[in-house]
């Protein structure tokens, strides 16, 4: 099957094209045939990139309205007979959509198939999260407006694999009638990227999902951590909304919830405007004064600029607490991966956290970290660590394909 897997922003569209079936995620034998990112969506000079694979990207700045005429642009490149799609001519060799949508809220606890419910049943979660899902929803509307029901639709929640955590883990200490009433709890995100880790490291290792036994660190421009026991996500450093725990490229992660009021009463701003500084202005950006890209951040703290290197230490010390509290409270862990842009790239950052945790039983070898590069799975730690550390790339998008498929084909999910 060819999937079309869409990841819809407020002003961005975001796809790839996965050819994949029930029989090849086994063998790892999927693969994606085109990829593209279309920008400033709204805007008259909206960014195109449209990339098959092996081909040169077709880049142009262009008038794209809304997420339909993105969509739209999209479908008009794929049959142009200039672009070589492995398997694709048309939209007809499309045969299924696969939605990226942030929060599925309580309603959601795996992948479905979208219908007017479902659909009804995303706009309520909107409330939840009003930055991301109006935006997945839009993408949802356009495929629908163009496509109508000849294509199948997935929706793939963030928030699904984490519905297995605890009351005593997803719940806040406020009175329970706010939860009751309002649904005000910790749902957890970055979902798709923990299980998809968690599934490769079973993999690796060859156990069984129920006796998988890790915690795994999404950090990248969003950061989450995740303890996964048995298989199963018991908690997760996100909470409510995609603000909470791990210090982020702009977001703050845990602050003490009184600041808000603080800084109210200081005049900075009203609410909206202070959740504003929360969220697109804080953490690695708002400590560097700098930068909320790592990259820039690590060269800055080399050259021996303070906040630079106070924002590192910070970042680390709150990944660090964050170890400590899962591995308390799964009595130990087998593995610590490390996922994502951060994750994946940044040898300084894996090394502040895993420094001085030899007592929780985690010794990071420093020549295998130094060697592990990008795209591929590694084992990290030296011989004698009991926790095992692993570098594993994320791969949502995959997950998102395979899950559609599975819908779609009413098949067991893989995790
Ligand atoms: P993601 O959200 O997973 O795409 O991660 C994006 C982030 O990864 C960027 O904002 C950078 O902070 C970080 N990143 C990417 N490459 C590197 C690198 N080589 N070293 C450190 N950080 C990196």
């Amino acid at each position: 099957m060819n999937v079309f897997v869409l990841n819809c922003g407020s002003s961005s569209v975001k796809f790839q094209i996965i050819n994949t079936d029930l029989d090849m995620f086994e063998t790892d034998s999927d693969r994606r045939v085109a990829k593209g990112l279309i920008e400033r969506v709204g805007k008259d000079d909206a960014i195109v990139n449209l990339e098959a694979e092996g081909q040169e990207p077709v880049k142009s700045v262009e008038p794209i309205h809304d997420h339909r005429e993105a969509i739209l642009r999209i479908k008009k490149w794929m049959e142009d007979p200039g672009t070589k799609i492995e398997g694709i001519h048309s939209w007809d060799d499309i045969h299924a959509i696969g939605h990226r949508v942030v929060h599925g809220g309580e309603k959601f606890t795996k992948s479905v198939k979208i219908d007017k419910e479902v659909l009804a049943q995303i706009e309520e979660c909107a409330d939840l999260a009003p930055l991301h899902n109006p935006a997945n929803l839009k993408g949802i509307y356009a495929c629908y407006e163009i496509f109508g029901d000849k294509i199948p639709q997935v929706a793939v929640f963030d928030t699904a694999f984490h519905s297995t955590m605890p009351e005593e883990a997803y719940l806040y200490a406020i009175p329970m009638e706010y939860y009751e009433k309002y649904r005000i709890r910790r749902y957890g995100f970055h979902g798709t990227s923990h299980r998809y880790v968690a599934y490769r490291y079973r993999k690796l290792v060859g156990k069984p999902r129920e006796e998988v036994n890790v915690i795994t660190l999404h950090l990248g421009n969003g950061c989450s951590a995740c303890a996964i026991k048995n298989g199963q996500s018991i908690n997760t450093t996100m909470g409510m909304t995609p603000l909470e725990g791990l210090i982020m490229g702009t977001r703050s992660g845990d602050i003490d919830a009184a600041i808000v009021e603080y800084m109210f009463n200081k005049g900075i701003g009203s609410v909206a405007d202070i959740f504003n500084i929360l969220n697109k202005k804080s953490g690695m950006l708002g400590i560097s004064g700098l930068s909320n890209d790592m990259r820039d951040i690590e060269k800055a703290a080399a050259e021996g600029q303070h906040r630079a290197q106070l924002a590192l230490k910070m970042f680390a010390l709150r990944v660090k607490k964050y170890i400590g509290a899962y591995m308390a409270e799964m009595n130990g862990t087998d593995a610590i991966i490390f996922t994502a842009g951060i994750g994946e790239n940044s040898v300084l950052i894996r090394k502040m956290i895993c420094e001085g945790l030899e007592n929780l039983g985690i010794e990071l070898d420093e020549k295998l970290n130094k060697q592990a590069v990008r795209g591929k799975c590694m084992k990290i730690s030296k011989e004698t660590s009991k926790v095992a550390v692993y570098v594993i790339p994320t791969n949502e998008e995959l997950l998102l394909a395979r899950d559609t498929v599975r819908v779609v084909k009413d098949a067991p999910r893989m995790w």
